[in-house]
């Protein structure tokens, strides 16, 4: 589709665009639950264990705390330091595994690049783009970097499910980086979330945020909509529509 002219206007406050990761962003092929059967049989010489809830949405934290406790590890708590520190010195050793495995899901990267373009653009409005995640940095690092989408993101000021098990407290630690960075301020509505679970909707939504979510993972266009959504749509692949979402204007006709 061809890109259309925005209406973004100069003056108006800046805006932090917050991406989800998986089935957002990528598909990374299982690599996440590979990295955590590798660091359980490293550390403790024990498989995967069943009957694990799904992982979508959740934090690396809160999907570790399960995996460790239901492996039978002793004092989950104490040992999650541990635990994500091999999981970060494994990751980047995934890079060829995501590049076989993987893939950028429809529109992903247009999106992206389009979202830099308006940062780019004189006058227009300030744009900071970055990830508000469940992967510990490592991890989203890799997924992202082996499928060639990190040039326009800021990862530095991102925010990362080594944080907490708790999705929404994620958002106050990227708009605090993403401020102290820039020297702008990211409080309520500049801040926008982008998001296939009701998890992301609702980590927006408790905290100020505007949510879009895209119905590209497993859940659908309604229960994102019923979880909140400012808007929803069916995958990132209208990039006028995405940025029209995101910056909460109609694309010009
Ligand atoms: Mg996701």
């Amino acid at each position: 589709m061809a890109h259309r002219p925005f209406l973004v206007r100069s003056g108006v406050r800046p805006l932090l665009v917050l991406w989800d990761v998986d089935y957002t962003l990528v598909a990374a092929g299982g690599v996440g639950r590979y990295l955590y059967e590798v660091v359980l049989a490293e550390l403790y010489g024990t498989p995967m264990p069943a009957g694990l809830r799904s992982m979508a949405g959740r934090t690396d934290t809160s999907i570790a705390l399960e995996v460790l406790a239901a492996a039978g590890v002793p004092d989950p708590f104490g040992e999650l330091p541990r635990f994500q520190q091999r999981l970060a010195d494994r990751a980047p050793e995934l890079g060829s595994m995501v590049r076989t495995h993987g893939r950028i899901l429809p529109g992903a990267a247009e999106a992206v690049a389009a979202v830099s373009a308006l940062a780019r653009q004189a006058d227009g409005q300030r744009v900071v783009q970055s990830l508000l995640t469940g992967n510990i940095p490592a991890l989203a690092k890799v997924k992202l970097g082996a499928l060639g989408l990190t040039e326009h993101l800021d990862l530095s000021v991102g925010a990362y499910g080594d944080v907490s098990e708790v999705r929404a407290d994620l958002v106050p630690v990227a708009r605090q980086n993403a401020a102290r960075r820039y020297g702008a301020d990211f409080s309520g509505t500049a801040a926008v979330l982008i998001g296939d679970t009701p998890d992301d909707v609702e980590a927006a939504t408790t905290t100020g945020a505007r949510a879009v979510g895209v119905a590209s993972g497993s859940f659908t266009m309604r229960q994102l909509h019923e979880a909140g959504a400012e808007v929803v749509l069916p995958d990132l692949s209208d990039t006028a529509a995405v940025i029209g979402a995101i910056c909460a204007v109609e694309p010009a006709s």
